[in-house]
């Protein structure tokens, strides 16, 4: 395999934390989580099934131990991050993974979530960086975001959060739907091949580095991520906290022959103040005491550090039972 290598964003968001008592504990109970997660070939697929296998495997060792919590989990496939946010708002999802910038807007009812704040979401920790990728068709010519104009580009499925992440940047650079000769909205699983395939010009994607997506296009069909370090990102990440430069290193991919500058978010795992204290407590538990093997299990995880999963890049409070685990270790 390629020499891949995890590019870093420097985001320090402090979340707030509230106390409030804890449950009753859960030992013994059965009870079933649903992680809402991303396309099947991004890297919030291995994030949910990652934290599912840890939580099956403290199970297991528990009852061994007899130290019961009960909790069986599933992490299917979903649309992405302000999906996510919602289903777990309508409890669908007990938790979910979505980028730093939606968690801050839904918490705050800004953007997307103007008039929608979603007050009882929870931060259980931050995940990787999600640099936002330009991919551009071999041939098209496309150099920078003003060249996508009267091109076919995809704009992404609605509820995913690379769709949000266009529309900001869109609304920065002052272009409308209309100035692209077709606006798409494939999911991240359809754009790569779509790309490939001759039927789009180009997408955006904010996605954790390497994933399988970018793969398809960049190593199957020489597709290349461009640079976006204008004035316009420049202000975007100046003007808000949950936005840092990135870098996609040279290697990554078989067509990235120099570093990319780009801007990024934070994966993020979020809840809700309804998901009982005791499950957002083990499950917290399971996967910082498995952490060794959450990074050997994608080359994005391979950064992971307790300290800055604490606290980067979370602008809902804490949810208590995950702070209740923290405080434990001396990680708050
Ligand atoms: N950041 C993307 C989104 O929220 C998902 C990336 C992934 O699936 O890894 O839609």
């Amino acid at each position: 395999m390629r020499k891949l290598i995890v590019a870093t964003l420097a985001l320090a968001f402090a979340a707030g934390a509230f106390l409030i008592p804890d449950d009753a504990s859960a030992q013994g109970k059965k009870r079933f989580i649903s992680i809402g997660t991303g396309g099947p070939t991004g890297v919030y697929f291995v994030v949910g099934n990652a934290i599912c296998r840890m939580v099956h495997r403290a199970a297991a060792e528990g009852r061994k131990k007899g130290r019961k919590h009960g909790i069986r989990c599933a992490a299917p496939s979903t649309a992405g991050s302000t999906y996510n946010i919602a289903n777990i708002k309508a409890g669908e999802l007990d938790f979910g993974v979505a980028q730093s910038d939606w968690q801050y807007h839904a918490y705050n009812g800004t953007s997307k979530f103007k008039g929608k704040a979603f007050k009882k979401l929870r931060s259980v920790f931050s995940v990787h960086p999600e640099p936002y990728h330009i991919i551009v068709g071999k041939g098209t010519g496309i150099r920078s975001w003003a060249d996508l104009k009267g091109k076919r580009f995809n704009i992404g499925n609605p509820g995913s959060g690379q769709r949000g992440t266009t529309e900001v940047l869109m609304k920065a650079y002052g272009t409308k739907k209309s100035d692209f000769r077709i606006a798409t909205e494939l999911t991240s699983t359809e754009q790569s091949k779509a790309l490939c395939d001759g039927k789009i010009d180009a997408y955006g994607y904010t996605v954790g580095v390497p994933n399988a997506g970018v793969s398809i296009a960049t190593d199957g069909c020489d597709a290349v991520i461009i640079n976006l370090n204008t004035k316009v990102e420049a202000n975007l990440v100046k003007n808000n906290p949950y936005y840092a430069f990135a870098t996609i290193p040279k290697g990554t991919y078989k067509t990235t022959s120099a570093d990319v500058t780009t801007f990024g978010v934070m994966a993020t795992f979020i809840t809700s103040a309804d998901v009982p204290n005791d499950v957002v407590y083990e499950v917290t538990r399971a996967v910082f005491e498995n952490l060794d093997d959450f990074r050997k299990l994608h080359p994005a995880f391979r950064n992971l550090d307790p300290k800055q999963m604490v606290t980067n890049a979370l602008s809902a409070p804490l949810h208590p039972g995950a702070l209740k685990y923290f405080k434990e270790k001396g990680l708050k």
